[in-house]
């Protein structure tokens, strides 16, 4: 009946074809969902990946900062860690470092003097991210992913060299860049990212496998920010590496000893936790944001496979 119905408008060639189109779409969502079954939730982690380890420059800083009641006053040199990481389906950053407006001595007029003293940063021109990139024979304009552990100043500072990527943060922390609690607002530079209000923004809430095949791991470790997430690499050779960001500062944080900056304590505590959990599971490695001498026996000229 409705066949007949449906003839009345259409020429028979029309018709037939019509039916014959709808067998096919019949044909090929039923093809697609046995497909849909049949395969794996997730494809495997890829055969070739590349991860470089580098820093934007030092700080010299009170080592309180990172330990709380430990060493208070005493001034230690940390690097500013950054990675680039290679994989099939994209070019992924996680952070960007200082941004690059306090290279080689300008740090006053683009931080403050207030930061500049507490922080005293020696980042140089070609200690930059952009830098680093073309060192290792990439384009700015091939990042696909940039994601942040956090939106301090040390680590989204390059946010405004990659438009056209996608930005993957926690939406906790954007809400915290853009309206810390008063107490927290000295290490967020709005300047950094006042005019990335219609970059791409993936927004999470939680843990999220970059990719579906658990090469790139986001894992949230609240607690030195409202949004602070770490990352779990699992590189084809080297195996799993643990990128804390400043979830753990220092071998110390490792072991107990309370950060020198942090939104939440108890969330602090239990994410160090939480990250030492997944490198026991995994076998993994734990790499710290700011320690000197971790960072001193990584190589940073050869990538990690
Ligand atoms: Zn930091």
């Amino acid at each position: 009946m409705r066949d007949r119905f449906v003839a009345k408008f259409l020429s028979e060639e029309a018709f037939m074809r019509s039916k014959s189109l709808g067998r096919l779409i019949r044909a090929s969502i039923f093809s697609l969902s046995v497909f849909m079954v049949a395969s794996p939730v997730a494809s495997s982690p890829p055969e070739m990946m590349k991860l470089y380890q580098v820093k934007s420059g030092d700080l010299s800083l009170n080592k309180a900062f990172l330990t709380a009641n430990i060493d208070f006053g005493k001034i230690i040199k940390v690097p500013v860690a950054m990675y680039i990481i290679e994989h099939p389906r994209g070019l992924v950053l996680y952070d960007t470092g200082n941004a690059d407006d306090i290279s080689d001595g300008k740090c006053e007029a683009y931080w403050g003097a207030a930061l500049c003293s507490g922080l005293q940063p020696s980042q140089t021109r070609d200690d930059v991210i952009d830098r680093w990139l073309s060192k290792f024979g990439y384009s700015v304009d091939q990042v696909t992913h940039v994601i942040y552990s956090h939106f301090h100043l040390d680590h989204a500072g390059n946010i405004e060299m990659f438009p056209d990527a996608k930005h993957v943060v926690q939406k906790e922390e954007l809400k915290t860049a853009w309206w810390p609690e008063k107490w927290q607002a000295g290490a967020f530079v709005m300047k950094d990212y006042d005019e990335t209000r219609e970059f791409d923004f993936m927004q999470l809430r939680g843990d999220f496998d970059l990719f579906g095949d658990g090469a790139i791991v986001i894992l949230d470790t609240k607690g030195h920010t409202q949004g602070h997430q770490s990352l779990l690499v699992r590189l084809p050779k080297t195996g799993s590496l643990i990128l804390a960001g400043d979830a753990v500062y220092t071998p110390e944080n490792e072991n107990g000893a309370m950060p020198g900056i942090t939104w939440n304590v108890f969330e602090s505590m239990e994410s160090i936790n939480r990250l030492k959990r997944i490198r026991d599971a995994e076998g993994g490695d734990l790499w710290f944001s700011h320690n000197m001498e971790q960072y001193d026996t990584h190589n940073h000229d050869q990538p990690y496979e």
